[in-house]
Formats: C-alpha cells, structure tokens, sequence
C-alpha cells in the first residue's frame, strides 16, 4: 500500500511539473451527481436534476484525465456517494495512479461503504457534517468512527470533517471540535454564507453586525484552541475577516478557478465554473487542450471577479491566504 501511495504523489509531482510546463491543470474535479439526500438551509450547489455523469462518461473523462497528466481527481455533489459508480470510478483511478479526494455529508458512511472506499484505493475522504442540526451528522462519524481509523490506519485514508457556522449551532460545532479532538482528526470550518441568488437575510441563519458578540465568542474561541493545538485547518485570519465579508468590503481574491486551474466537470462531460454555482460553460472537458485550458482559465477569472464579493468560502479563501502566506503555509505543512 505504500508503494501505491508513492506512486501516486509521484504522478502528482509529475502533474504538476507538466501542468507548470504546459498551462494544463493537474486537478480535476467531477460533480457526478448534483442530487442530495439532505436539504441544507444555506447549500449552494444542490438541485434534483436528472443530470449526472454516466459509466461511459466517466471512462471518457478519466482518459482525458490520463492525456492531460491529471494527479487529483475529487469528486463532489450533491452526494457523491448516491452516485452508484462511485467504487468503480475510485478503482479506476487508483489502479491509474491518480490521487481520488471525496467529500461526503456522511450520512451513507456505514461500515461496508467505508470498506470499499479504503480498499478500492481512496485516498481523501472529507465529511461535511452539514445541517443546521449537525448533531445528526455526527453521530454519522461516531458510530462509524472504529471503521473510520481502520481507514486511516490501515489503508492510510487522510480523514478530515468540515462543518458549517450558523448563528444557531456554534453549541454544536463546539461539540464537533472537542470529539474530532480525542481522535486527532482535523476540522475545517466555514461560515454560512447566503447563495448568490438569495438576498442577504440578516437575523437567520447568516451572520450580520448585530452578531457581534457571537462572531467575537467563535474568533475567541478559535484561536484559543489552535493554541491548544486542536487540528483547526482555516486560519483565524478567516474567522477574524467575517467583518469585512459583513461590511461587502473588497478583501480577498478567489483563486480557485484561474490560478490554480481546479476544472469542475459535470454529466454530458460539461464544464461547471465553480462547484459552488449551478452553471454549465460551453465547454466540454472532453475536447480541452492546453489552449482551450488557457482560454477557459481566463473565462473563470473574470467571471469570479463578479461572484467574489458575494462569496467567503473557507476552502478558497484559505487556498487564497496560503498562496500569499508561505511561511504559514510551510509550518501549516509540517504540522
Ligand atoms: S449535504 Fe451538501 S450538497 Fe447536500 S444539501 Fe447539504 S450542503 Fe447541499
Ligand atoms: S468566489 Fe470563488 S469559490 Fe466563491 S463562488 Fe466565486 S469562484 Fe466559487
């Protein structure tokens, strides 16, 4: 197994050199599905459509993936694990050397599930325990938490859990923190943020001024536990600029779809622009090349100029922050 796990970031050091080289990117992301089994208040990227990625589909874009050096492909919903390919298509890229990441709300994780994702070769498995009711979903990962570090330990699957702030659940998001704590297992935290259609709707579950005292109890809180040395992974520059998010003032630059080049696929093989939007470009990953990849890169980077005042996603403003920050970034990765 270890010699897999070489072989594969050796493919990823490969990727990304080539990507350097050619203006491809090494990381693809495919949205198999965009239905869910939960109906999250705040979610941005889940709606019933008919649309997903077929078995024929998914071979297509995995040889494109092979002809274009790609070393990560993540997979995202909706839930990626309704979509009955998923085993396969972890096999698949695993037997091709290629790095497989899966972000799950967890509800379907039960023992023969996370069996099959660690011996099918999945490397990545992140737990979004959404909800505003989150208590729900973590008893998602205790009761699977044995099968969990079997993952881990034995399979060398890296396990992390993502949670998302509310005005009403920091008691439970505390809960989450302190049980993760006991089991080394790493968080990632983001406030919840309206979609881009919705008006913003001060008093629910979205923060606003009038929370100061709560925002103030979360920064607190935060930063008193990474001191600790609790496995939070967003700075507390993030927790801390949910001020400026608030005010609408212009402090961060997604870097997501341009810089480093993360192509969202969806069925029909269509290009969605960011997994956060419902969208579908006219492109099909079926055709990029290292020039439509360049033209397509520069077609993200204006649109996010428009939905980055909205928008205060933790992942991207976290992958922002560290572009910026390499110092921080380099102890962050020796941790
Ligand atoms: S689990 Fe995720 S995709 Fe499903 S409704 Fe909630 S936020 Fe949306
Ligand atoms: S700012 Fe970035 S992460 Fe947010 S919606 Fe726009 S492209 Fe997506």
């Amino acid at each position: 197994m270890k010699f897999k796990k070489l072989m594969k970031y050796l493919n990823l050091f490969t990727a990304y050199i080539f990507a350097k080289c050619s203006n491809t990117t090494p990381f693809v992301r495919i949205i198999p599905t965009d239905k869910c089994n939960l109906k999250c208040e705040y979610c941005w990227q889940h709606k019933n459509s008919d649309l997903e990625i077929n078995e024929e589909e998914y071979k297509l874009i995995v040889k494109k993936a092979i002809n274009l050096k790609v070393g990560i492909i993540s997979f995202l919903g909706g839930e990626p694990l309704i979509w009955r390919f998923i085993y396969d298509a972890i096999k698949l890229c695993s037997d091709m050397n290629i790095i497989t990441d899966i972000t799950t709300n967890g509800t379907l994780l039960n023992k023969e599930s996370i069996m099959r994702l660690s011996e099918n070769g999945l490397d990545f498995l992140n737990i979004s325990v959404d909800g505003v009711t989150t208590v729900k979903n973590l008893k998602c990962i205790e009761k699977n938490i044995e099968y969990l570090r079997i993952a881990r330990d034995k399979y060398g699957v890296k396990i992390r859990v993502n949670a998302v702030i509310t005005t009403k659940n920091f008691d439970e998001i505390m809960m989450i923190i302190e049980y993760l704590n006991q089991y080394r297992i790493p968080i990632s935290l983001g406030y919840a943020m309206p979609s881009l259609e919705h008006k913003r709707m001060e008093g629910e579950i979205f923060f606003s001024e009038q929370d100061k005292q709560l925002i103030d109890t979360i920064i607190k809180y935060v930063r008193t536990k990474k001191k600790e040395g609790y496995k939070i992974i967003d700075p507390i520059d993030y927790f801390e600029n949910i001020y400026k998010y608030i005010r609408r003032e212009k402090f961060w630059e997604c870097n997501y779809p341009g810089v480093f080049g993360w192509i969202n696929v969806i069925g029909g093989c269509k290009i969605r622009s960011c997994t956060k939007k419902m969208d579908e470009l006219n492109y099909s990953y079926l055709d990029l090349n290292s020039k439509k990849i360049k033209e397509l890169k520069l077609l993200l980077l204006e649109m996010t100029k428009e939905c980055n005042k909205k928008c205060y996603s933790n992942c991207a403003y976290d992958s922002y922050y560290y572009k910026n920050n390499k110092i921080k970034l380099f102890k962050k990765l020796l941790n």
